[in-house]
């Protein structure tokens, strides 16, 4: 059977996955993501209302035009988890394809959400719900499987293509957690029998997010500690405290707010994407908040909810808000500037539960965020987290269980490429024989 992978996008960037398989007459679309920063550049852009080719001229959406180059029929598109990166075009781009959009219930509801507010398009792929450990016939010899993975996102997983020739393991993206606090651990047993049975492992797409970095991403209980060790040593405090995190970071928010009850303050979740991620989450039953904690998402809710905080006390509450990576109009960034009814007064709390993303455009913000909450006289506590991302330890316990044929680095750009091409070197592969370093819209013929 041919097998062959077109390498569409997020190989030249961290942002807009898109990966093919083509196993005979049968195609399979792993991951249809945005780069946002090449949205946030320009301002003032509202992506649902532009057209594909617009967003793939500003580099925002993968150039899946190289498709019609693969002879086979698309017929799943399958998302891996539901950050931006991976699920953000496929309000762009799935109506393109006949076929059902296949992923886990928090991913296909994060889906649904996006199609919902899409304005140009009318995307009515079918949404398909696969949990981990569930398997999809695709065509007649090929078989789809998804292996539970833990990542800074609840409910990830890697897909596995089962095909005649042996597995194409789609690795993006993970770290290797064994204590995660909401979910199973990664599931390693199943990883080493895919390496061991049948025809073994054909092909390994990798995630090298962090293979320059040495030894182990830590695990979210580590982080969870961090925030504990924190929280309990401000415990006494009698003012304001205010938290930012992810807000698509499901775990860890649901540490802020177990934290924020051990400290005797209300949680209260404020910001459009708290309550978007936090609220799917609690529906769908992966957390379960105690009654009373409030989540806001409109302008005028977020604002009666700052001034009855400020009227029963600051020193009861913990506002748990949007804005860790210093975004202009984030409601952490609105406080430092004095938008809200929120008064900071001297020696009041911040807690970013988060790291800034190496990268211009969010270090500059996030600097002028975390001035101007200074300017008030806030205290910040920051880097409280741990990457969601493989480093060397883990990439290099993922060959050994896997023994892929082929790996193909992925979601990175060419420089981030190169500590992982060095590692996979010294595991024997050999670059332009069985390491595939390539860029956007590429092919790779693995078997013809
Ligand atoms: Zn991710």
């Amino acid at each position: 059977m041919e097998i062959e992978i077109a390498t569409i996008g997020g190989y030249e960037e961290v942002g807009r996955q898109m990966t093919a398989v083509r196993a005979g007459d049968d195609v399979v679309v792993f991951d249809m993501g945005l780069n946002l920063s090449q949205v946030l550049i320009h301002d003032n852009v509202e992506t649902e209302q532009m057209h594909s080719l617009d967003l793939i001229d500003m580099g925002a959406i993968p150039d899946d035009r190289v498709m019609s180059d693969l002879e086979g029929d698309v017929k799943a598109i399958v998302p891996t988890h539901g950050h931006l990166d991976h699920i953000g075009a496929i309000s762009k781009l799935a109506h393109r394809y006949d076929a059902p959009i296949v992923a886990t219930p928090f991913t296909i509801e994060l889906v649904r959400q996006q199609i919902e507010g899409e304005n140009k398009f009318n995307v009515n792929n079918d949404l398909v719900k696969m949990s981990a450990g569930e398997t999809m016939s695709i065509g007649e010899r090929v078989e789809l499987e998804f292996v539970n993975v833990t990542h800074s996102i609840i409910d990830a997983i890697n897909p596995v293509l089962h095909t005649p020739e042996g597995a194409i393991v789609y690795g993006l993206d993970k770290r290797m957690d064994h204590t995660p606090v909401i979910g199973d651990p990664i599931d390693m047993k199943r990883f080493r029998e895919i390496g061991r049975e049948g025809e073994g492992v054909l092909a390994y797409i990798e995630d090298c997010t962090n293979a320059g970095r040495k030894g182990r991403t830590p695990s979210e209980a580590v982080a969870r500690r961090h925030l504990r060790d924190v929280m309990t040593s401000i415990e006494d405090y009698d003012g304001g405290i205010v938290a930012t995190t992810f807000s698509s970071h499901i775990a860890r928010v649901t540490s802020l707010v177990e934290f924020a009850k051990d400290i005797g303050r209300q949680p209260v979740l404020l910001g459009r994407s708290m309550e978007k991620y936090s609220g799917t989450a609690e529906r769908l039953g992966f957390v379960d908040f105690p009654d009373d904690v409030g989540m806001y998402g409109h302008r005028k809710s977020v604002d009666r909810t700052f001034k009855r905080i400020m009227n029963e006390g600051k020193e009861n509450f913990l506002p748990i808000v949007t804005g860790h990576q210093g975004e202009p109009r984030a409601m952490l960034t609105r406080m430092g500037r004095g938008e809200t009814p929120f008064e900071l007064d001297d020696g009041d709390k911040v807690i970013f539960s988060a790291r800034v993303i190496p990268e211009p455009t969010n270090e500059g913000q996030r600097y002028q965020s975390e001035k101007l909450l200074k300017m008030q006289g806030a205290r910040i506590y920051d880097d409280i987290h741990v990457s969601g991302h493989l480093r060397e330890e883990g990439h290099y316990t993922m060959l050994q269980a896997l023994q892929p044929k082929h790996v193909v680095p992925a979601h990175q750009n060419l420089k981030g490429f190169s500590p992982y091409v060095d590692l996979a070197e010294n595991q024997g592969y050999a670059l332009g024989r069985d390491l595939h370093v390539t860029r956007n819209g590429n092919m790779i013929q693995l078997v013809d």
